[in-house]
């Protein structure tokens, strides 16, 4: 009888259920989302494709030629030198980021920047860059939210790395609407181009770079900043995500990809 009326008085005061499951959430977690909603995260295991980082079954691992590629990148091979992501972005993942990017819990900044130093790629270390490039906010929209999630994504992996983060040098001169309302490919590649510019290009020749950004969708962000920052001759250009979509398409469907995880 009591709870019936304390339990909207404690969630009025302390956000207590959780906003992916609905489940109350005990006092001392993560707020907004529960214990159970986090260990639900489907973190990214090797084998994985040599490229694009998509896990591919162990069984065709063991008899695809080697290094590994997916059959997606053999047919049309990614800009980038190699993609990592440490999860897929799926319900708690996406309401975490949301909760942070869009409504401002900044305590999910510190969470995301734990959960991505605590899943770094296996195969990647940080003797393999000279510099991390956060994929930039437009200043508008910066000063807006007043912080940047790939670059704090950045700053996490370059504490654990030892590598320095550049955000000087890949700019964003666009602002753009956030690509995540377009729909459609062709808009969101017609809508991110020109978004970026390149300082300092002398500084990034003939260097091993890691481009850093939180979500990997359909790679339309991506693939303009890998356009722009080729010119000015880098050795590598390889990108770091804390989470991605199941296909390059942005689609989570699963359906079409020769190699995927089958679970
Ligand atoms: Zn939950
Ligand atoms: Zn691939």
């Amino acid at each position: 009888m009591i709870t019936k009326w304390i339990e909207p008085l404690i969630t009025f005061i302390y956000p207590a259920a959780c906003r992916e499951c609905r489940h109350m959430i005990g006092i001392g977690q993560v707020p907004y989302i529960c214990d159970e909603c986090w260990a639900k995260i489907e973190w990214i295991e090797p084998p994985w494709c040599q490229r694009c980082g998509i896990p591919v079954g162990a069984h065709d691992a063991l008899t695809a030629n080697s290094p590994v590629i997916c059959s997606e990148c053999l047919a049309n091979p990614p800009p980038f030198g190699k993609l990592r992501a440490a999860a897929f972005y799926e319900p708690t993942l996406r309401e975490a980021i949301h909760l942070l990017k869009y409504e401002g819990k900044r305590v999910f900044a510190k969470h995301l920047i734990q959960l991505m130093q605590r899943h770094l790629p296996g195969d990647s270390s940080g003797a393999d860059y000279d510099l991390l490039l956060p994929i930039p906010l437009h200043k508008k929209r910066y000063r807006k939210r007043r912080f940047n999630q790939s670059e704090l994504l950045a700053i996490a992996v370059s504490s654990a790395w030892n590598v320095a983060v550049r955000k000087d040098i890949l700019l964003r001169v666009k602002n753009t609407v956030a690509l995540s309302r377009l729909n459609s490919q062709p808009e969101r590649v017609e809508t991110i181009k020109g978004a970026f510019d390149v300082r300092f290009p002398e500084s990034i020749q003939d260097k091993h770079l890691l481009l850093i950004d939180d979500i990997f969708t359909t790679g339309a962000t991506i693939d303009e900043a890998v356009r722009v920052l080729q010119p000015a001759n880098p050795a590598t250009i390889d990108v770091l995500v804390l989470c991605r979509t199941r296909m390059p398409n942005g689609n989570q469907s699963s359906n079409g990809r020769q190699y995927l995880k089958q679970s």
